[in-house]
């Protein structure tokens, strides 16, 4: 069993022609219970994050603007949700389920945030549904406040976490890696400390060897004392934003390459689930569910 940050889920407008799977941030902790896979003993629901906290990932000011629902009409539509105070609380709130996570997580081994992997939101922007970067704030926290001097991020969403790339582009004490779709959103690719783009298309056997390849020699270089994972299942075939081709078995097999790792190594690590955006709700939530069972079986 596992601390698992869980916020309420409000159902944000989008625009004309989006659809976001809200609901499978409700059925994913149902599924995790009714399984047994987690207790309600392990649910914590988390407050809103200070904004002193987040101030030390992003731009104080457009912190500020987010917060105080002041962000112009084409950083809003970047962002793709319709601003509203839910929706600046239960980023709030997302982002100290993440932070709250971490630090359980040096105790337990492993923590998991139900959502987040808001890794689009960058240094002074948000985008791509993503406002504040939860992964970041509580890294930054981690190392401003002593509690590892090395923290590796590993973002396997088939987007390329550019949000975290931009806001670590210049701190030596964060290494982030991607491994997401090249011809995947966002278009304009920032800068990780590690990226390997991926043709579309691409299968469980390449998707599995160039990860299994590139784990040991990451852990090896940055020695990291946390990991954060994010564990987006848009790399499923059916997964109608993303444009490779992993089946729920890969899927499976990638986590169990992550989180075996990060065992065997003693590496505490946090997960957030990042997106997923098949057609049918049931495959999201069952890829999803996927990485608890993992985490079962191994911690
Ligand atoms: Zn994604």
């Amino acid at each position: 069993m596992f601390p698992v940050a869980c916020h309420p889920v409000y159902v944000h407008p989008v625009p004309p022609g989006h659809r976001f799977p809200m609901e499978k941030y409700e059925l994913l902790p149902q599924q995790l219970l009714w399984e047994g896979i987690i207790t309600p003993d392990d649910i914590f629901a988390p407050e809103p994050a200070a904004l002193e906290t987040i101030y030390a990932a992003h731009q104080k000011e457009y912190v500020d603007r987010f917060v105080n629902g002041l962000l112009d009409p084409g950083e809003a539509r970047r962002i793709g949700f319709e601003q509203s105070p839910l929706l600046v609380e239960r980023e709030l709130r997302l982002v100290q389920g993440t932070l709250e996570g971490a630090l359980r997580a040096l105790d337990s081994g492993i923590a998991f945030n139900i959502a987040g992997g808001t890794h689009h939101a960058g240094y002074d922007f948000g985008e791509g549904f993503c406002m504040l970067n939860d992964q970041a704030v509580a890294a930054q926290f981690l190392i401003d406040k002593g509690y590892v001097a090395q923290v590796l991020i590993i973002d396997l969403d088939v987007h390329q976490g550019n949000g975290t790339a931009h806001i670590f582009r210049e701190e030596s004490r964060v290494f982030t890696f991607s491994m997401h779709g090249q011809h995947n959103y966002p278009f304009h690719k920032e800068k990780s400390d590690l990226d390997i783009g991926l043709d579309d298309g691409t299968g469980d056997v390449p998707y599995l060897s160039l990860l299994e390849e590139a784990l040991p020699a990451l852990i090896r270089r940055v020695n990291p004392g946390f990991i954060f994972y994010q564990a987006g299942v848009d790399i499923l075939a059916s997964d109608k934003m993303g444009r490779m081709a992993c089946t729920k078995d890969g899927c499976r097999h990638r986590d169990e390459l992550v989180l075996s790792a990060a065992h065997k190594h003693g590496i505490p690590l946090q997960c957030s689930m990042g997106g997923g955006y098949s057609p049918d709700i049931r495959t999201i939530v069952e890829a999803h569910v996927q990485t608890y069972r993992v985490a079962r079986d191994i911690y």
